[in-house]
């Protein structure tokens, strides 16, 4: 059993670098209420249907003499989720990729999107969860990733693993972190202090830390609404309007898997990063001025950031500028090591006044697919 055991690992991490340590997955959400009477026809399509890799998306626009003139862009990635996908089925596509943090090795995966593209219903689901819906559909990945290592981690046991498993839940805004785990208190002046402490260090082991930062033990798949639900709290807390707010920032959730063999003494430690990232959207120049300005400018620099960080790994460049951005220097480890692993969701808003956003979204995305990391870019060339 222990040899299977080992042998399942490799081959399992051998396909999941032959399918790319870089994968991108896009998400397209269904029409919601009044959108559904205001669409008449959809910007985007999907061509084949038998892979369920490709999304076209048609600009169509007015020319002065009134005109009206179209162009379509095809992309294709590793998989293209239509309106209909259950969080059943985008799950499926994920779990693999859990089941690789679970045998040791990093693991990012993000949410890119305009605000209101789908990105917290597919990381996470409904904003509040109670434990009664632990099996419901509408939950995302952050739940049912705590509950496919809870009952993963049952079956390993048998082979001598032993897991422990360590959690951590905090936000990007402007550029500076927030503790949602932390303990929550409505003008609590303590609680306030200690969130301006935050900061990232590396440890003496060389590992990526936060300072101050509440690291909470997961010990029941059922605890993971507890840490949603005070994540929920602590963001009203921090703002007046959290759904503003949270479109706003960044936030990232971390599970550290402390595995230990005691049987052939073998040890592994995977983690696992699941981040909803800030909205994408660019503000119209005009008009946007003082905090907005201050906000939507952190937001750009940080998600461009993070593309710059991509393809310098995928060119193998010798300096990676994980320092220019919190959320790159904050993942430097998961991002960087070389057996880590990559999925990124592009979100999408299928309603025709959102064609230009969506364009965007699928033109980074389109970068971000571009690039190799590992093994498989040296089997590529
Ligand atoms: P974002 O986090 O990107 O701003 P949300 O996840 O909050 O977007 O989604 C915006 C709205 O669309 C929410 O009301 C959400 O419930 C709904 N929604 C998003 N994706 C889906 C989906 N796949 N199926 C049904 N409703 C969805
Ligand atoms: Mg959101």
């Amino acid at each position: 059993l222990r040899n299977e055991e080992s042998m399942r690992r490799k081959l399992h991490n051998t396909i999941q670098e032959l399918k790319g340590n870089i994968r991108v997955f896009c998400r397209v959400r269904p029409l919601l209420g009044e959108e559904k009477e205001a669409s008449t026809s959809l910007p985007l399509s999907f061509p084949d249907c038998d892979d369920k890799n490709e999304i076209e998306l048609v600009q169509s626009s007015e020319n002065a003499l009134g005109k009206s003139t179209s162009k379509s862009f095809p992309f294709k990635f590793d998989r293209v989720f239509a309106p209909d996908s259950s969080q059943d089925a985008v799950f499926d596509d994920v779990s693999q990729l859990i089941q690789s943090a679970l045998d040791g090795y990093p693991v990012c995966i993000f949410a890119y999107g305009q605000t209101g593209s789908g990105k917290t219903h597919t990381m996470q689901g409904p904003d509040t969860i109670s434990a009664s819906d632990m099996d419901a559909d509408i939950l995302g990945i952050i739940p049912r990733a705590v509950k496919q290592i809870y009952e993963n981690t049952g079956k390993l046991a048998e082979r001598g693993w032993e897991y422990t498993l360590e959690g951590q839940f905090l936000e990007i805004y402007n550029e500076t972190l927030q503790d949602l785990l932390a303990p929550t208190g409505r003008g609590d002046k303590q609680a306030s202090d200690k969130q301006a402490k935050l900061d990232i260090y590396q440890d003496n082991d060389g590992h990526t830390r936060v300072k101050n930062l509440t690291m909470v033990k997961v010990d029941s798949a059922e605890r993971v609404h507890w840490l949603l639900a005070r994540a929920a709290e602590n963001r009203t807390v921090a703002a007046t309007n959290c759904n503003e707010r949270s479109s706003r920032s960044h936030s990232v959730f971390t599970l550290f898997l402390h595995g230990k063999n005691t049987l052939t003494g073998e040890s592994s430690t995977g983690v696992l990063n699941l981040i909803d990232l800030a909205g994408s959207e660019r503000l119209s120049n005009s008009g946007s001025s003082g905090d907005r300005l201050k906000e939507t400018q952190a937001i750009n620099k940080s998600l461009a950031c993070l593309g710059d960080v991509i393809a310098a790994l995928a060119k193998g460049n010798r300096h990676i500028p994980y320092r220019n951005s919190k959320l790159t220097h904050l993942l430097q480890e998961s991002l960087g090591a070389g057996n880590s692993k990559t999925l990124m969701f592009v979100c999408v808003n299928p309603s025709p006044g959102s064609t230009q956003e969506s364009l965007c979204s699928l033109q980074f995305a389109t970068k971000v697919n571009s690039c190799q990391i590992g093994t498989a870019r040296r089997q590529a060339a």
